[in-house]
C-alpha cells in the first residue's frame, strides 16, 4: 500500500494561522506587536530568498518584522554591536541571524552574543543546554517542526525505535533530544555509522537530515515506518531545464511503497521551519512582555 503523505505545507498553514490569531491577541493585550529582527550579512542568493519569505510570513502573522542588512565585508564588531542593540530593544522579541555568515565572521561568537531570551532559532548554547536537561527554552525550528508532524501522525511515541541520520547542532542533535524526551528509543547515525541500512531498518521512525540527494533507499526501511525527510537537495538540471529538481535525502518514489507515512520534498518539513519560527517569536513576546499565552 502506498504511504500516507504527511502534508507539512497544510500543517504549517494551520499553525501560522493560529499563531497569527494569538499574535493579534498579544498586540491587543501588550499594546504593541510581537517583533522579529532578521539580520542578513552579505548577498548569498539562498539567504536572501529565506529572509524575504520570513519577512512576509512574519507580517502575515500580525507581527512586526525588522530587517537589518550588512555588507558582505562587515566587521565582526559591527555585527556584534547590532546584535547588542537588538538585545536591548524592547520592540524586538526574537533575533535571527541568517546563516551561513561570510567566512571571516565567527558564527559561534555571533550566536553567543544573542540574548538567550530572544534566541528564537534555539541555537544559543544556553538553549541547547536547556533542551539537553529538559528545561524550557527555545528549540531549533526544524526539529521542533518535525516533532509536531510526528506527534500529529503517531500520537504517543513511547517505546518506538527512532533513527536520526545526521548529528548537526541545528537538526540532528536537537531532533534526537526531542525524540528521547518523547520516550522513543533513539539512535543517532552519521557518516561513520557502520552498516547504515541495517541501523535504519530497525526504525519505526526515520528522520533523515544528511544533505545527500535520495540517499535513503526503500530497502533500508521497515514496513510501515514513518519517514521524515529534512534534506533539501537540488539535482543537476535535466536536459534543457534551467534548474534541477528539489529532492530530499530519501528516495521518495521507492520509499513510498514501503513506508507507512512520509514527508514529501518540497512541501513536507520545509514549510514547518518558518511556521515554528513564528511560534517561537510569539512565545518570546509573551515572556518578554510578561503576558500569559492564551493557548
Ligand atoms: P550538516 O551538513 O550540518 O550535517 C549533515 C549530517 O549528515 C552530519 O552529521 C553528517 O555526519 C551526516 N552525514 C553526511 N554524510 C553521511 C552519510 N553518507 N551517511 C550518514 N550520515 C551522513 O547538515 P544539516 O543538519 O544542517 O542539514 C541536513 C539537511 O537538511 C540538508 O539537506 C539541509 O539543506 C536540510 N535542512 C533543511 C531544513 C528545512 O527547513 N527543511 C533546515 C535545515 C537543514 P558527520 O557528522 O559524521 O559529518
Amino acid at each position: 500500500m502506498a504511504a500516507a503523505i504527511i502534508d507539512g505545507k497544510a500543517f504549517a498553514a494551520t499553525l501560522r494561522e493560529r499563531v497569527g490569531d494569538l499574535a493579534a491577541r498579544f498586540a491587543a493585550a501588550a499594546g504593541r506587536k510581537a517583533g522579529l529582527a532578521v539580520v542578513l550579512v552579505g548577498d548569498d542568493a539562498a539567504s536572501q530568498v529565506y529572509v524575504r519569505s520570513k519577512n512576509k510570513a512574519t507580517l502575515a502573522a500580525n507581527m512586526e518584522s525588522f530587517e537589518h542588512r550588512l555588507p558582505a565585508d562587515a566587521a565582526e564588531a559591527d555585527l556584534l554591536a547590532l546584535v547588542e542593540q537588538l538585545n536591548g530593544d524592547d520592540t524586538v522579541d526574537g533575533i535571527l541571524v541568517q546563516l551561513p555568515l561570510p567566512d571571516h565572521l565567527d558564527e559561534q561568537a555571533v550566536i553567543a552574543a544573542i540574548s538567550p531570551d530572544k534566541d528564537v532559532d534555539g541555537f544559543h548554547v544556553a538553549n541547547a543546554g536547556r533542551l539537553a536537561v529538559g528545561q524550557s527554552g527555545f528549540v531549533p525550528c526544524t526539529p521542533l517542526g518535525c516533532m509536531m508532524l510526528l506527534t500529529d501522525r503517531l500520537g504517543d511515541l513511547s517505546g518506538l525505535e527512532a533513527v536520526v541520520i545526521g548529528r548537526s547542532n541545528i537538526v540532528g542533535k536537537p531532533m534526537a533530544q526531542l525524540l528521547l524526551d518523547a520516550n522513543a528509543t533513539v539512535t543517532i547515525a552519521h557518516s561513520r555509522t557502520r552498516d547504515l541500512p541495517a541501523v535504519v531498518r530497525r526504525a519505526d521512525i526515520v528522520v533523515a537530515a544528511v544533505g545527500r540527494a535520495e540517499m535513503v533507499k526503500a530497502d533500508w526501511l521497515k514496513d510501515g515506518a514513518t519517514v521524515i525527510d529534512v534534506g533539501i537537495n537540488r539535482l543537476p538540471p535535466a536536459d534543457g531545464a534551467e534548474k534541477g529538481r528539489l529532492v530530499g535525502d530519501v528516495d521518495y518514489a521507492g520509499a513510498s511503497s514501503v513506508a507507512g507515512a512520509i514527508t514529501p520534498v518540497p512541501g513536507g518539513v520545509g514549510p514547518m521551519t518558518i511556521a515554528v519560527l513564528l511560534r517561537n517569536t510569539l512565545v518570546a513576546a509573551h515572556r518578554n512582555a510578561g503576558v500569559a499565552l492564551a493557548e
